[in-house]
């Protein structure tokens, strides 16, 4: 699998997970995390922090976490 898909694919993780994604490319991310372990981590890196927000609203360290974490690949 190209690294390119594996880009591509944690961007739209990052947007899954703010409730930004069309049905069309929640089900592209499906199939690629389908095949990749590495993808499917990412994911849960991403919705920890997501429901971490949901707990504490704070913007700060939060926001700043959920940044870096996009910034990161
Ligand atoms: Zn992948």
């Amino acid at each position: 699998m190209r690294t390119g898909e594996h880009r591509w694919c944690r961007e739209l993780i990052a947007a899954l997970s703010d409730g930004e994604l069309s049905k069309k490319h929640q089900h592209l991310v499906q199939e690629h995390l389908r095949g990749c372990l590495r993808c499917q981590r990412e994911m849960f890196v991403q919705w920890d922090v997501a429901h971490a927000l949901a707990r504490d609203p704070a913007p700060g360290p939060a926001g700043l976490r959920r940044r870096v974490a996009r910034i990161g690949h």
